[in-house]
C-alpha cells in the first residue's frame, strides 16, 4: 500500500499540542519548579531503583499515595483518582462526561487542553469569554464573568464544566462562593483546575466545598509545586460517584511505581516545597512590581500562580530577542485569541529573574530609542 486511510474526520483541523518548547539557558516558559524535585523525592527514587521490583507492573491504583492524599483532604480513599500528570485526568474526563451530543463550558484565555480534549472527544464547546480589560488599579483584567457564565449554565445546560483556580495563563482564582453558585445551579461536573493552587492564597483551596457538593472535582498536580513534571503525576479528587467514573476510562498502568513513591515522597516530606512555594510568591510581587507602572510601564495580570501574564509591545519580537540574545525563554500567546501582545514569565530563582528583568529592561530600552512613539505601547485589545 502507498496511501493510507485519513484518519477521523474530527481529528482534521486539530493541531498537535505545541508547547513550543526549546532549549535554554534559563527557562521560564513552563511553570515548573526552578529548585528542582524535593530531595525527599530524590532519595525515594534512587533508593526505589534497589528495592523496587520494577520488572513487575505498579499498583495499578497508587493506593498508598491515594491513601495519603485522601488523609490530607480528609476525604474516602474512594474519591481520589492518580493520572499520569493532570493531564490525563482531563481526558479522562472528558471521555467520561464528555462525548458526541454532550457539551463542556470553558471560560478562555485558559489552558489549551480543555479545547483539544473536546475536540478529541467530540464534545461540543461552548466558551464565555473572560473580561478583557484594565482594572481601575491598572491591571490586566481577565476575571471570569460570573453572570454570563451562570446564565449560560441555564440557557444550555452543559454535562461539564471546566473552569482554573489560578487560571493559566491569566492567573486570577475564582471565589469558593461562585463555585458554590456553580454547583447549586447546574448537576453537571463542575472541575475546578487547581494546577498551581498552593501558590495562591489559601481562601481559594475549593477542598471544602466536597463535603457537600456531589458534582465538584478538583484536580492537582506534582508538576509545579512539588517539582516533579518530568514524572507525569497528578490526581483529582471528587465525590465516589465521579471518581468511580473516572476509574472505568483510566489506562490500568499509567502511573508508574516511580512516581508513585516520589510523589508520596514529597507529600510526606513538605518543607521543602513550602519553602519554593514562599520563594516563588515573594518573587512574584517583586517581578510584578518590577514589570509594571512603576518599573518597565507594562500592564500586568494579578496573579496567585507561580507566572506572571504581562502585555508588552511587540511581543513576538520581545520573545524572540529574549531568547536569541539572552538564552531565556519565556512563554510567547501573543498569537491566542484574547491574549493580543502578551507573553508569560514563570517564576524563577532570584537570580534567573533578574536576569530576564535586565534583558527585557534593555530589548525595551533599545526599542524606545529606535521605534516611533505610536509603537512604544499597544492599546489595550
Ligand atoms: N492544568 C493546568 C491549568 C496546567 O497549566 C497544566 C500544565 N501546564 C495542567 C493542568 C497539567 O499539568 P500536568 O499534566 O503536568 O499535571
Amino acid at each position: 500500500m502507498h496511501t493510507v486511510r485519513a484518519a477521523a474526520e474530527h481529528l482534521r483541523d486539530l493541531e498537535p499540542y505545541d508547547p513550543r518548547y526549546l532549549s535554554a539557558r534559563i527557562g521560564l516558559n513552563a511553570n515548573e519548579n526552578p529548585y528542582g524535585m524535593p530531595a525527599a523525592a530524590k532519595l525515594a527514587l534512587k533508593n526505589a531503583l534497589d528495592s523496587e521490583p520494577l520488572y513487575r507492573y505498579p499498583d495499578p491504583l497508587g493506593l498508598e499515595l491515594c491513601t495519603a492524599l485522601a488523609h490530607r483532604l480528609d476525604v474516602p480513599r474512594a474519591c481520589v483518582v492518580l493520572g499520569n500528570g493532570g493531564d490525563e485526568l482531563l481526558f479522562n474526563l472528558c471521555l467520561a462526561y464528555g462525548g458526541a451530543g454532550r457539551t463542556v463550558l470553558t471560560a478562555p484565555p485558559t489552558f489549551s487542553a480543555y479545547h483539544t480534549n473536546a475536540v478529541l472527544t467530540r464534545t461540543a464547546l461552548l466558551e464565555v469569554p473572560r473580561a478583557s480589560g484594565i482594572s481601575p488599579e491598572g491591571l490586566l483584567d481577565f476575571r471570569v464573568h460570573e453572570e454570563a457564565i451562570l446564565q449560560q449554565l441555564s440557557a444550555s445546560n452543559p454535562d461539564l464544566v471546566v473552569l482554573t483556580s489560578p487560571n493559566n495563563p491569566t492567573g486570577d482564582c475564582l471565589t469558593l462562593s461562585f463555585i458554590q453558585e456553580l454547583l447549586d445551579a447546574t448537576d453537571a461536573v463542575v472541575l475546578i483546575d487547581q494546577a498551581y493552587v498552593e501558590f495562591a492564597h489559601p481562601s481559594y483551596d475549593a477542598t471544602p466545598l466536597l463535603r457537600n457538593n456531589a458534582n465538584l472535582a478538583l484536580l492537582r498536580t506534582f508538576s509545579k509545586a512539588y517539582g516533579l513534571a518530568g514524572l507525569r503525576i497528578g490526581y483529582l479528587v471528587a465525590s465516589e460517584e465521579i471518581a468511580g467514573e473516572l476509574r472505568k476510562v483510566r489506562q490500568p498502568y499509567s502511573v508508574d511505581t516511580l512516581a508513585a513513591l516520589a510523589a508520596l515522597a514529597a507529600l510526606e516530606e513538605e518543607a521543602e516545597t513550602l519553602a519554593a512555594i514562599a520563594h516563588s510568591n515573594s518573587e512574584r510581587e517583586r517581578v510584578a512590581k518590577a514589570l509594571g507602572q512603576l518599573g518597565l510601564g507594562l500592564f500586568v495580570a494579578p496573579s496567585e500562580a507561580n507566572f506572571l501574564l504581562f502585555r508588552v509591545p511587540a511581543a513576538h519580537e520581545v520573545w524572540q530577542r529574549l531568547y536569541d540574545g539572552y538564552g531565556i525563554l519565556v512563554r510567547d500567546l501573543s498569537l491566542m485569541p484574547g491574549l493580543a501582545s502578551c507573553l508569560r514569565v514563570s517564576m524563577g530563582t532570584p537570580q534567573e529573574n533578574d536576569a530576564f528583568l535586565e534583558a527585557l529592561a534593555t530589548i525595551l530600552s533599545k526599542d524606545q530609542a529606535t521605534a516611533p512613539p505610536s509603537a512604544a505601547l499597544d492599546t489595550p485589545a
